[in-house]
């Protein structure tokens, strides 16, 4: 099964979410588990949550991908920053208890000064504080541009931080194609070696989904702005080869392109085309 989604937002509702996919093509999705630049927090209604869980069974969906906010720095020296990203990190867990199979997506963080060192021992800190052994979600660390400090830029940052967690059947990664490009993985030139060089220092069997968008800048810019996916410096035909590359079959694909939601309904059609 091809599932692919989008990022959508959950100002609506839960089940808002689906129908909305619905209409636009999509089998899966991504939402924010909250404000991405805010502070505050709802916990969701327990009828949509399972009006969402109903439709999501019904339409064979792949379990939705919920992101934290941008707010979160796990990799932070500040404890108040720190402290703050674990309790919601926690009350985010918490709520997918009620969303079969949900996959939980972060950011590892920017270590601001301190050091990558320092940055990857904070974020792996928090997770192992944060993850429970018989939780529902899987939380996936996101593959990132290596903007400023940002950590996980490279495929050993992530595999340094599941390093030093003990739970990690729970911990995955997500691939963002915008991110690995920038942070110099040409997935055009050499997909092939992008992805065995995933496979040997974090494995595939950790890779749960995939951003798929395109880049504004070149390979290896570290700028991490996304474009549409016809749209930016990766040719479209290497991104039609990421959706259909044998070892990221039965994915979540994710699309983060600056799009509305006719635009999301052709890119998600063009790719379904192309896996014909
Ligand atoms: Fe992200
Ligand atoms: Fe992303
Ligand atoms: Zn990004």
């Amino acid at each position: 099964m091809f599932y692919i989604g989008c990022h959508l937002s959950v100002s609506g509702g839960y089940e808002a979410m689906g129908k909305t996919a619905l209409s636009i093509g999509a089998n899966t999705f991504q939402y924010f588990t909250r404000n991405p630049r805010g502070r505050g927090f709802k916990r969701p209604d327990n009828d949509d949550v399972a009006a969402l869980n109903d439709l999501i069974s019904k339409n064979g969906f792949a379990p939705p991908l919920a992101h934290a906010p941008y707010t979160f720095n796990p990799a932070s020296a500040d404890e108040r920053i720190w402290n703050y990203s674990r309790d919601s990190m926690r009350e985010d867990i918490e709520v997918l208890e009620d969303i079969p199979g949900a996959l939980y997506n972060f950011h590892p963080g920017c270590h601001v000064g301190i050091g990558a060192e320092a940055g990857i021992e904070n974020t792996a800190r928090l997770l192992s504080e944060v993850i429970t052994p018989g939780q529902n979600a899987r939380v996936l660390i996101e593959t990132m541009a290596g903007k400023g400090s940002e950590v996980g830029g490279r495929f050993e940052e992530l595999r340094a931080i599941i390093d030093r967690v003990e739970l990690t059947e729970h911990i995955g990664v997500c691939l963002d194609t915008c991110h690995i490009w920038d942070a110099g993985y040409d997935i055009a030139g050499d997909l092939d070696g992008v992805l065995s060089e995933f496979d040997r220092v974090i494995g595939l069997k950790r890779l749960c989904a995939v951003h798929l968008n395109n880049s504004l800048n070149p390979c290896g810019s570290h700028k991490d702005r996304h474009a549409k996916l016809l749209d930016g410096c990766i040719p479209p035909e290497a991104l039609v080869r990421v959706t259909r590359h044998p070892a990221l079959a039965e994915l979540p694909f994710i699309l983060e392109t600056p799009n509305d939601d006719a635009g999301y309904a052709q890119e998600i059609a063009w790719l379904r085309a192309a896996q014909k």
